[in-house]
């Protein structure tokens, strides 16, 4: 069997729609499972409805109005005939979503959060499997929560293997084209979980694991994995192959293009992961398997933006040592703050950190009880793996440098516009 995710990006209009179809038609579906996340921007249209609701805001009506009548568009671009039994199931999706607003008795946001932005995914595999039935592709739709189990650690479950592959293993028809959900997973109560933000690329890989697939393939609107991102770097080139150790580093370092969960997964049962544009679904794109590291052999270049560098010292001039480390990373844990850089001195202890979820205020409020904290907010990062003087001069240039690590293989620098 083999596994497909599409993306935002490759479902965000009908004509997306219609090219996921013929990408099908070109590369074959049988025996295949697709992995489809929310049309183009829906998560981050959702996220605003959950704001509204929390704040209470006049907002809220038409910020449910906006998703409807852009996904109302899609609906009329690929069906036209408003008597197609679509319009009505994707209407009682929506129906389902505002019942929920209006009778939800639950003040926990992040149980919330879950329970909304998961009709970005229910709705657009409703919208894709009708469309393929439309165009006489018969195909199984999945509720994707039947299958995923996880724990109850809304917005960034936890998956069950155990239950996962046992529910997998028994229904999951093959032959037949299956749709489901990315992202999205159920707890032990049956409550909608998420996997965290980008997180279908990891749903596609929990099928293959399941199923023992003999590969995935994540769709792209780019070529494949570059050297760096093409949306900030003119030059970046593509990598026909690279190791999964090399994706994980890049993925792990913020290479946006594939989901850092995915690959551990896929590298457990050797299963490969191809990368390939949906624009020209016949080009190699990147092979991401076991062997050879990088080919070609370039500099990889990651960006993370909008970062905080964080320094703690010491506020009586003892060390920070072991035991100050361990708490201050229990803390660190505890917020739900991503440590992407770690540096150390005697009296002093420097991270470069990714705040998710807006939770610096209150971790600052107990370290300062402790240390002196200085910070600096919207930071660049700015990571390369196989590092030559050019490219650290490329990130470098016309920048301040906050802060500089070189390994042997990886050279981070954070910086601040000048
Ligand atoms: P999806 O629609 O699957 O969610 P994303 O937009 O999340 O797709 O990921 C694709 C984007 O990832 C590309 O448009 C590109 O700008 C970005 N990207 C970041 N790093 C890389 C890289 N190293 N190689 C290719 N694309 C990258
Ligand atoms: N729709 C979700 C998101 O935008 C999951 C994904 O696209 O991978 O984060
Ligand atoms: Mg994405």
């Amino acid at each position: 069997m083999r596994v497909f995710k599409f993306g935002g990006a490759s479902v965000k209009d009908a004509s997306g729609i219609k090219n996921v179809y013929s990408v099908l038609q070109t590369v074959g579906y049988e025996d295949v499972l697709l992995v489809v996340s929310a049309m183009g921007k829906t998560t981050n249209a959702l996220e605003l409805v959950i704001k509204n609701y929390f704040d209470k805001s006049t907002e809220l009506k038409s910020s449910v109005q906006e998703v409807k009548k852009y996904h109302n568009q899609i609906l009329i671009d690929l069906f036209e005939d408003e008597k197609n039994e679509v319009f009505a199931a994707v209407n009682a999706q929506f129906s389902d979503l505002e019942y929920f607003l209006a009778h939800n008795k639950s003040p926990n946001y992040n149980f919330v959060y879950d329970q909304i932005v998961s009709f970005g995914e229910l709705i657009s595999t409703t919208i894709l499997s009708h469309f393929m039935n439309f165009m006489g592709i018969q195909t199984q739709w999945l509720d994707v929560r039947n299958f995923v189990k996880t724990d109850a650690t809304y917005r960034d479950a936890e998956v069950d293997w155990d239950l996962t592959q046992a529910n997998i293993a028994k229904n999951v028809k093959r032959q037949i084209l299956n749709i489901t959900q990315g992202f999205l997973g159920s707890d032990p109560n049956n409550f909608t979980t998420t996997l965290g933000r980008e997180g279908s690329d990891y749903t596609a890989a929990i099928f293959a694991y399941c199923l023992n697939a003999e590969s995935v393939t994540i769709w792209k609107d780019v070529p494949g994995v570059m050297n760096a991102d093409p949306r900030y770097f003119e030059n970046a080139s593509l990598l026909n192959q690279i190791s999964y150790r090399e994706a994980i580093e890049l993925a792990f370092y913020g290479a946006t293009v594939i989901h850092p969960k995915t690959l551990q997964p896929l590298q457990k049962k050797e299963i490969p992961l191809f990368v390939k544009s949906f624009i020209n679904p016949l080009l190699k794109g990147t092979s991401v398997s076991k062997g050879v590291d990088l080919e070609p052999y370039l500099p990889c270049f990651i960006v993370k933006r909008n970062q905080l560098l964080i320094s703690l010292s010491s506020i009586d001039f003892s060390f920070i040592m072991e035991e100050n480390i361990s708490e201050i990373f229990a803390l660190f844990h505890q917020f739900k703050i991503k440590v992407n850089l770690i540096q150390n001195s005697a009296i002093s202890f420097s991270v470069c950190v990714e705040d998710k979820f807006d939770n610096f205020n209150a971790l600052n409020a107990i370290l300062s009880k402790k240390f002196k904290v200085d910070y600096e907010q919207n930071v660049t990062l700015y990571t390369i793996r196989h590092f030559n003087d050019t490219a650290a001069k490329t990130v470098e240039e016309n920048k301040i440098v906050l802060l500089k690590q070189v390994s042997r293989e990886t050279m981070q620098v954070v910086t601040k516009e000048v």
